[in-house]
């Protein structure tokens, strides 16, 4: 459970105890910051942002290998978002169980019927691996998901590797200090919506980040409106609710907030069914997504995101689908994927249920949701699989192999626990970033990466749930 060169340090408690409050010093002197939960609407009282004391070992190889598979997955999450014959099958029995997945479904349909009315199309997205940990001592990169709506941490991951160097430097560690990776996906991010702005092709235009009611992470999102400022391009905050009052589209589509013409709609929220809390809310989405102003996500590569759509890639032959005339781009793809089964009913479907009921450590079963927190393990896979087998309530679900990766010690910092050495679980995640204006791909990019860490007590949930923090990568 060595984390290898730092474990040394990592015993050492009277040092860690001292560099725990450098790196929390360090964090706020960076802007790693979250606004306060009991004040998630106010930077009157903010807090460092949830984030390991020292980073964590991550093998060459492997991380490279994430990056490289990056710009193929968008190229793929792109053209799954054009097929809609392929997503109607993919998402048939879901849609038949899952509300939500429904309702977003049911915006798309309209969409297909009325046709799209505007050719740009930005992707901003983030797909997350964990290091499966193999019998013999190496690891293999494989795909947890893909984010393809609100994938968050690209802003205060540009600012995370200087708390890390200095930790490290402080901690007399010169050599790691200097191995700590630069990283910005806040820039590559922006450059995205920067290039879809363009080619919406009005200067007067503004960007709108849709928001959502709790705004805990504010600064995560003003890194990327920062680089926005930057290149003089506006950009306005707003929530469902706003919209809804003061938003409007014109004769021609165009889509107006508060007066002011949209280039980008940049979701920042409306990936989970309590995001709308009202019927005015799917109004809005709906507005949106007819408008002219370039969806990030546009509603086809938001449900090319969804789980089911995942477990239906990893079949035979599929992926061949999507790349005709490049093997190479589906055997990198492949190689990330764990083994995933459908719940659909049939005989495959029932041999699923089967193989999890069997041997349920084995596995993770998901529903189409998104936000940390949401997926079922162990002895719970039973419970649910038991009551749901016989129905068709079990298309909602998923089931994918669960991943193992190493654990490693290190220190969780935050606010509201005491400091403590945990045995953790890393996932990495890698930004991936494009622009297509009709057949035309402008830019396709792996834009950086995000390292979180969780303590191994915990199955699931993300930085924003509590349980996961910020990390950083060290090459070996
Ligand atoms: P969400 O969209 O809610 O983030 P994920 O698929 O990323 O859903 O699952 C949430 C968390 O559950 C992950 O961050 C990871 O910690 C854990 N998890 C998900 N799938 C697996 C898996 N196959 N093996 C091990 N852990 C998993
Ligand atoms: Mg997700
Ligand atoms: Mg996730």
């Amino acid at each position: 459970m060595a984390q290898g060169i730092l474990e040394e340090v990592l015993m050492n408690t009277a040092l860690v105890e001292d560099l725990a409050e450098v790196a929390k010093d360090e964090a706020l002197l960076q802007g790693v910051v979250m606004r306060t939960r009991e004040t998630p609407n106010s930077s009157e009282l903010v807090t460092y942002a949830p984030l390991t004391l020292f980073p964590t070992s991550v093998p060459k190889a492997v991380f490279l290998q994430a990056l490289a598979v990056q710009t193929h997955y968008n190229t793929l999450v792109d053209r799954i978002s054009q097929d809609s014959d392929f997503l109607k099958e993919a998402l048939a029995s879901t849609i038949e169980v899952d509300d939500f997945t429904a309702r977003l479904f049911r915006i798309y349909q309209q969409i297909l019927k009325e046709g799209r009315s505007q050719s740009i199309v930005l992707g901003l997205n983030r797909s997350d691996y964990m290091l499966d940990q193999r019998d013999d001592g190496t690891s293999s990169l494989k795909q947890i998901e893909i984010n393809t709506i609100a994938a968050s941490f690209g802003g205060l991951s540009s600012r995370t590797p200087d708390v890390h160097r200095h930790v490290l430097k402080v901690a007399g560690r010169f050599e790691e200090s200097q191995r700590i990776l630069d990283n910005n996906p806040a820039a590559g991010l922006a450059q995205g919506i920067a290039k879809a702005w363009e080619l919406y092709g009005s200067e007067r235009a503004v960007v709108v980040f849709l928001v959502e009611e709790n705004q805990q992470n504010i600064f995560d999102h003003r890194y990327v409106e920062k680089e926005l400022w930057k290149r003089n391009i506006r950009s306005i905050r707003r929530r469902f609710d706003d919209v809804s009052r003061t938003g409007s589209l014109d004769q021609d589509k165009r889509l107006f907030i508060d007066g002011l013409e949209v280039a980008v709609v940049y979701f920042r929220n409306g990936y989970m069914p309590q995001n709308y809390t009202t019927e005015k809310s799917w109004d809005v989405r709906l507005m949106m997504e007819r408008s002219q102003a370039v969806k990030c996500p546009d509603i086809s590569t938001h449900l090319a995101g969804t789980k089911k759509v995942q477990q239906v890639l990893a079949r035979p032959g599929v992926l061949e689908k999507f790349f005709p005339d490049q093997p190479q781009a589906v055997e990198l793809i492949r190689a990330t994927f764990a083994g995933l089964y459908t719940l659909d009913m049939g005989p495959e479907g029932d041999k699923t249920v089967a193989m999890a009921l069997a041997e349920p450590d084995r596995f993770v079963l998901k529903p189409q949701r998104e936000g940390g927190g949401n997926n079922i393990y162990g002895s719970e896979i039973c419970q649910v699989l038991e009551a749901v087998k016989d129905s068709t309530e079990r298309t909602a679900y998923i089931l994918m192999d669960k991943i193992h990766p190493a654990p490693v010690h290190n220190y969780l910092l935050r606010r509201d626990a005491p400091l403590k050495m945990s045995t953790c679980l890393s996932e990495l995640g890698v930004f991936g970033a494009y622009v297509r204006r009709g057949e035309d791909m402008v830019m396709n990019e792996c834009v950086g990466h995000l390292l979180r860490t969780k303590s191994s007590e915990h199955s699931d949930g993300g930085v924003a749930a509590g349980v996961a923090v910020l990390d950083n990568p060290l090459l070996i």
